[in-house]
């Protein structure tokens, strides 16, 4: 008998029984007062979980559509912007500016490290910036940035705003929207939160809705607040047709959100990363982010010497579990494995399981099992 596939990439992360089934639902109409009810209350619980007296934005698309949305209602062509990238998703962000004739600078790092927030605070003395815009967790690098301190840096008092990517990170790192002076957080469904793909969330704080106000008409149609704002308070109304069963599948997500609690599931998080980044170095990986910086989402797992990747990460899809390769330079070099969402015990101990068989199936010389000792002790 085959082994079932572990689907254990940085998204879509393993999709619960019980979210699964809201997908499989009948489709209702989008003017169903069942399906608006469900609608309204997906909207509360996404603005008081994540603390904004602002709006929120569910929307068909995916992440990088969020990023877009993001952008296009702050900022106008011309503006000057603020880029810092600790890898691939932070440089589509430049794309992105590039695209749009944003005037940006940017701040990178080596990938595995972080650009020091001292540098960050240099820059917007020298400058006035309309816009940050920082990816709280780079998939391509498994690190995280400070983005509360960030947030401290630029302060609630000044004109720049601040935008973070948490579209692998809102939902499992620990993240709130006001308290954080954040301006714009935006994510897609099929990271953290444990729901297919197909939805992109964007919180947008009072002072985000206060420019999108001062900028009137903008050229962009589609992502435009002002187009869905109506839609957001009273979901009855039609702007474009929303995504019916991932709303639901949404609202099933929340709901195993609320019975865990935000901040135990960011524990559970940090707990699990432990464990499991822990078990890896000691089987024989490396990883990329530097200790300081680590998500625990995901991580960027270094092959020991010998280890090649293709070998690898076929085999381990017969033992069971499907990884994402690396990214960029790293791409070869490592693999990526996803451990955000609605995982559990089972799922975290199968995967280390089916590694270390893996490992030493492509002839690595130690003993990677040995490091599962932990879980029998
Ligand atoms: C996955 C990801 C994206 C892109 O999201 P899509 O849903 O693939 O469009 C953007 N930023 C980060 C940090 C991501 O991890």
């Amino acid at each position: 008998m085959k082994n079932e596939k572990l689907v254990m990439i940085p998204g879509p992360t393993p999709v619960v029984p019980s979210i699964q089934r809201e997908m499989g639902r009948k489709t209702a109409a989008f003017k169903d007062p069942d399906f608006v009810r469900d609608f309204k209350e997906v909207l509360a619980d996404l603005k008081s979980l994540w603390q904004t007296k602002g709006e929120v934005f569910v929307v068909p698309g995916s992440g990088t559509l969020a990023m877009e949305m993001a952008v296009s209602n702050l900022i106008k062509t011309g503006e000057k912007v603020l880029l810092v990238t600790h890898g691939y998703f932070g440089d589509r962000f430049g794309e992105i500016c590039e695209r749009k004739g944003y005037d940006y600078d940017i701040l990178q790092s080596e990938w595995g490290s972080i650009v020091d927030p001292a540098r960050i605070e240099e820059a917007l003395a020298k400058n006035d910036y309309r816009a940050v815009l920082v990816t709280h967790v780079d998939t391509s690098t498994g690190v995280k940035a400070p983005v509360e301190e960030i947030g401290e840096i630029i302060g609630s008092a000044s004109d720049t705003l601040y935008i973070v990517d948490g579209v692998c990170a809102t939902a499992a790192e620990r993240e709130y929207v006001d308290p954080m002076n954040i301006d714009i957080l935006l994510t897609g469904s099929q990271k953290a939160f444990g729901v297919p793909p197909g939805l992109a969330i964007v919180w947008a704080g009072p002072r985000a809705m206060e420019r999108r106000k001062e900028l009137g008409q903008i050229r962009e149609y589609y992502v435009d607040f002002d187009k869905w704002l109506p839609i957001m308070h009273d979901p009855g109304k039609y702007f474009a047709t929303p995504a019916v069963n991932l709303v639901w599948a949404l609202q099933e997500s929340l709901r195993i959100i609320k019975d865990e609690g935000l901040e135990a599931r960011f524990t559970r998080h940090r707990q699990d990363a432990r464990i499991i980044q822990d078990t890896l170095l000691e089987m024989g990986f490396g990883l990329l982010a530097e200790k300081h910086c680590r998500a625990v989402t995901l991580s960027n797992v270094l092959y020991p010497e010998g280890i090649d990747d293709e070998e690898f990460r076929e085999k381990l899809v017969e033992e069971g579990v499907v990884v994402a390769g690396g990214l960029g330079e790293y791409a070869g070099k490592l693999f990526r494995l996803g451990h955000m969402g609605n995982i559990d015990q089972h799922i975290i101990i199968s995967t280390l399981a089916a590694i270390a068989r893996t490992l030493k199936r492509c002839g690595f010389a130690g003993e990677p099992g040995k490091a599962l000792n932990k879980y029998f002790q």
